[in-house]
């Protein structure tokens, strides 16, 4: 499994921070759920693209040229690493939070929407505006116990309610589960109703096809998946986004204006108004790029391998627990959420990076109803690995947390403004 961390180096990989009692030790990030650290060929690809830094779609300039030029390949090579189909669009967005609020305002008006009790507050509050004027109607449906129990409510209220659209996660924030893309396609597409998915988990973990699995679109942030922040993707079905609210107004998205009327572009120009993320997209198209390039199941292997070492290591501490939303759904992304009992979750992540150097999350991962139903609205702590992460890391974070449960809670440490203090 330590063969991908070798084959593909992140930046910053190597980077040593400081301890409570002065000494150095090499970071171990476990929150690649967050942001994911950039792949070397994603820095070294930003080097050599800076110096043809112009503005794009606009100049006739050389560096113009180029720089549109790399653009628009940046956008194939997104639409490819989702496998779009022939007539799909790809919109550079700025992360999967503003995908789902361009997706959120192209939905006809008056049509409705369905979404899922467990969904990361992305796609979550755009979807409940409800003073939203573009109209459509949202309903969230809690999950049931099971997999098979959730796909019986969904077909159920399906069936009850002529949906537009169905936006379900990829996989959890939280946990690392998910439902079976090819089963919610199958139930929504009898049902006349399209498939949103929020790629956030799914995409940096998986390959994902959205000619096979049928989904209509996906949603997906650059800084997930191994590129910095700032961009994003939404690709998916042309016709709504063609058709719909331009998501921003500006120059760009616009092909004639006079003073009494505007005549809009299609879309992608149509909802990229302004000067866009030229080197972002490169960098995200980079990243896919080198993804692609992996023997095929190489990514989840390595995944797979270090969330059960870790589940294995977390399972063995007394009173530590691994949160699972069902007990039957297919293998979680090396995504997971423990709490330690009677202790805050704050405190024992703020332990984890004064004593041990690791990087976790704590809180409650933007996913507030879903933390309810887990019974963790106190918070919880989240380990999440990649590419970079080592057998190593998930071993220290283990050890380290044997510790503590061993020696009991430390009144040492207080989290202040995000950060430990002593
Ligand atoms: N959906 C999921 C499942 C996520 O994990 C996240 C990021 N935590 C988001 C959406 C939002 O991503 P971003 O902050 O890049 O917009």
């Amino acid at each position: 499994s330590d063969e991908v961390a070798a084959l593909l180096p992140v930046v910053g990989g190597d980077t040593t921070v400081p301890l409570v009692d002065g000494s150095q030790v090499v970071y171990a990030n476990l929150d690649y759920a967050a942001s994911a650290p950039a792949l070397r060929t994603v820095a070294d690809r930003v080097t050599e693209v800076l110096p043809l830094y112009a503005s794009v779609h606009r100049g006739a300039g050389y560096l113009s040229q180029v720089s549109t030029a790399l653009y628009e390949a940046a956008r194939q090579t997104i639409a490819r690493f989702v496998d779009a189909r022939e007539d799909d669009v790809a919109i550079v967005t700025r992360n999967t939070t503003d995908s789902l609020n361009l997706l959120a305002g192209v939905v006809p008006a008056g049509e409705r929407v369905l979404v899922l009790d467990l969904e990361h507050h992305a796609n979550l509050l755009p979807w409940l505006q409800s003073s939203d004027p573009r109209g459509h109607r949202t309903t969230i449906l809690p999950v049931a116990a099971t997999v098979a129990a959730t796909l019986e409510v969904l077909a159920a209220e399906l069936a009850r309610t002529p949906y537009a659209l169905v936006t379900v996660s990829g996989a959890s924030n939280v946990t690392g589960e998910s439902l079976p893309l090819d089963r919610v396609v199958e139930i929504a597409h009898a049902a006349g109703a399209r498939v949103a998915v929020d790629g956030a988990q799914l995409v940096p973990h998986r390959g994902f096809s959205l000619a096979r699995s049928g989904v209509d679109y996906i949603a997906f942030s650059g800084h997930k998946t191994y590129a910095p922040f700032g961009a994003g993707a939404l690709v998916g079905r042309r016709d709504w986004l063609d058709t719909g609210t331009p998501y921003l107004a500006g120059g760009g998205a616009v092909r004639d204006v006079r003073t009494d009327r505007t005549v809009w572009q299609p879309a992608p120009a149509r909802h990229e108004a302004g000067s866009p993320n030229v080197v972002g997209a490169i960098a995200l198209a980079e990243a896919c790029d080198t993804l692609a390039a992996l023997p095929a199941g190489a990514l989840e292997a390595h995944e797979t391998a270090l969330r059960a070492r870790l589940v294995a290591g977390l399972e063995q501490l007394p009173g530590v627990q691994v949160a699972r939303i069902w007990p039957d759904s297919d293998e979680p992304v090396g995504v997971l959420t423990f709490t330690v009992a009677g202790e805050n979750p704050g405190l024992v992540a703020a332990y984890l990076a004064a004593e041990h150097g690791i990087g976790v999350r704590d809180g409650r991962f933007c996913a507030h109803p879903l933390l309810a139903r887990l019974g963790a609205s106190e918070g919880a702590i989240r380990a999440s690995v990649g590419v970079g992460t080592t057998s190593e890391a998930v071993d220290r974070l283990v050890d380290a947390l044997r510790q503590y449960v061993e020696q009991g809670a430390r009144s040492s440490y207080e989290v202040v403004d995000g950060c430990w203090a002593v």
